[in-house]
């Protein structure tokens, strides 16, 4: 274990969550986690003011996993999240968590999908059960009984519910549960409907607040960038293309993601290196050495790695993951800005993520300016102006010291001038793509838009139960199509299996493979729309664990 994770360790969780969240590649708990875990794990009822991107979600998933009895096969938690897509992260969470404890099964309800399987799941023993409150009332309707062992309630993003419409849900929920059972409710606002709630379903609840104080950031120019979670890297690629840094720091959240992103930043040819707890103290000075001399130009950290980083050069800070609070936020952004020197900061912002920005525009007092990320032009001028930069000043004597040799290569050639330094042109960038239709080929994932949000919008009206929890699909990010197979998690299918399968047998290339999603009974796989037929043919007969896969376009709607 390393020295970072013995904050996990003080908790005291059993054993199997500590290395599961080991495992993760958490260095430390978030500022929710530190508050509430102690809180849920002693049995109280909570109220969490908290949004997404704080660690909210292992903030109750961890102490619940602690309280539940896995030999008990039957349902103890219930986790209420507003959509469907906040119900599948809650669910993955908590089997991530889980991983290590065996008999422990978690399933996720939610409108969209057909009934029969998740009720099956629930009476199967899946201890734990995520839920969108619209479907869970269906399944009420048709079982009143089947959450009458849960002991544990979670209402997750409590506000979002009330604003869809599901305060008559909630109530029905509520009654259809032990009056005995714990309440933790986590919501990133509370208003009076909110404590209403609280008011009626909670007992003594303790209160758990990030305190924020208001902090500045002066000669630090902020700005932020709207991408999906597995558009990160290329967005990344994309904006070093047009940043003029001297030096940069990348934050993000995991020791795995310091490693992915520092050798994706490599094989493009940077001079970046990974920072993380696990990394030995000398060797971390070393980097950080590097990174101060010039041998090193990119430095991927998590926080933890990262503090106490003080390199003058650094003229960039890129928020790859968001930080969990504003605090941590103008600290990162505290490495660039040096010695009064400017500094800038770029902000990658997921869709689910947007609120979290505007705490931080609150709590910094700045508004944090959306930039785009930069169209083929703006890289192909960036690549020219780099080549300029790096040939003007050899061209003042170039002439006296290769003029000679550059007349005898064109006389033994038999070309012109211009076609000699064309060849060497080529040979200098190494055959960079440096036309608009070359650079536009290269980067064929990396969308010129904005991600849609994956929220559904305000109505004043309450829409029907089962569009309600439709509204909100997983974004599909451009030129994707979303696959379902029928194997699922008890067919003893994880997501690297099918990744596997897919690269072998598709013959695709890794990063033209989207987001998957292992569900008990079921997986959703991201894929090429392009093309997408002629995969789903050459994946006929593939199969994985021994059962068919047999992928099939899947249509939400
Ligand atoms: P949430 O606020 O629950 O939506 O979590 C946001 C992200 O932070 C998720 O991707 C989590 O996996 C990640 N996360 C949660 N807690 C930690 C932690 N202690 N260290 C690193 N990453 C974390």
């Amino acid at each position: 274990m390393t020295q970072e994770t013995g904050g996990f360790a003080a908790f005291n969780l059993n054993p199997n969550i500590l290395a599961a969240v080991i495992a993760t590649g958490y260095e430390e708990p978030s500022a929710i986690q530190q508050q509430s875990i102690p809180i849920i794990m002693a049995g109280h009822d909570m109220i969490g003011q908290a949004q997404t991107g704080t660690g909210k979600t292992a903030a109750f998933a961890l102490p619940i996993l602690h309280c539940i009895d896995p030999a008990k096969r039957e349902p103890q938690a219930l986790i209420l999240a507003p959509t469907r897509e906040l119900a599948l992260q809650v669910a993955t969470a908590f089997e991530t968590y889980a991983k290590q404890m065996p008999g422990v099964t978690v399933v996720a309800v939610y409108g969209g999908a057909p009934m029969g399987p998740q009720l099956k799941a629930i009476r199967n023993g899946a201890q734990i059960v995520v839920a969108t409150p619209g479907r869970l009332c269906d399944h009420l309707r048709r079982d009143e009984k089947v959450l009458s062992t849960v002991n544990h309630l979670v209402l997750d993003e409590a506000d979002e519910m009330l604003k869809l419409g599901f305060m008559d849900d909630l109530e029905v929920i509520f009654k259809a549960l032990p009056a005995t059972r714990q309440t933790v409710l986590f919501s990133a606002t509370l208003p009076q409907s909110i404590r209403a709630i609280a008011e009626r379903h909670l007992r003594d609840p303790q209160h758990v607040k990030i305190q924020t104080k208001t902090q500045t950031v002066t000669a630090i120019e902020q700005a932020h960038l709207l991408v999906h979670a597995d558009q990160k890297t290329s967005a990344v690629l994309s904006l070093l293309e047009v940043e003029d840094f001297d030096a940069l720091i990348m934050f993000v959240r995991t020791k795995q993601a310091t490693l992915d992103l520092a050798s994706a930043l490599e094989a493009k040819g940077y001079k970046a290196a990974a920072l993380n707890g696990d990394i030995a103290q000398n060797q971390r000075e070393r980097v950080i050495d590097s990174l101060k001399d010039g041998r090193l130009d990119i430095v991927v950290a998590t926080d933890v790695a990262a503090r106490g980083l003080d390199v003058p050069r650094i003229t960039h800070v890129f928020n790859v993951d968001m930080p969990y609070d504003p605090e941590s936020y103008v600290h990162r952004i505290g490495r660039t800005g040096r010695a009064g020197r400017e500094g800038r900061a770029l902000l990658l912002v997921t869709p689910r993520e947007r609120r979290m920005l505007q705490v931080i525009e609150r709590v910094t007092g700045q508004k944090v300016a959306e930039v785009r990320l930069p169209d083929a032009q703006a890289v192909l001028d960036a690549r020219i102006k780099k080549l300029t930069n790096s040939l003007s000043p050899l061209v003042a004597d170039a002439e006296s010291t290769h003029g000679d040799l550059l007349d005898r290569l064109t006389a033994d050639i038999g070309c012109t001038p211009r076609a000699l330094a064309a060849a060497l042109l080529r040979k200098a960038t190494n055959a960079q793509a440096l036309t608009l239709a070359a650079i536009e080929k290269e980067r064929p994932l990396v969308p010129n838009n904005a991600p849609r949000g994956d929220r559904p919008e305000r109505t004043g009206d309450r829409p029907d139960r089962g569009d309600r929890e439709r509204r909100a699909p997983v974004p599909l990010a451009e030129g994707r199509a979303r696959c379902r197979t029928a194997l699922g998690a008890r067919d003893g299918i994880a997501a690297k299996n099918l990744l596997g399968a897919i690269l072998n047998e598709g013959g695709l290339a890794r990063e033209a493979i989207g987001r998957i999603q292992v569900r008990d009974s079921f997986s959703l796989v991201e894929l090429p729309e392009d093309g997408l037929e002629k995969l789903l043919t050459k994946l006929k007969d593939t199969r994985v664990a021994g059962k068919q896969l047999k992928l099939r376009r899947y249509r939400e709607d």
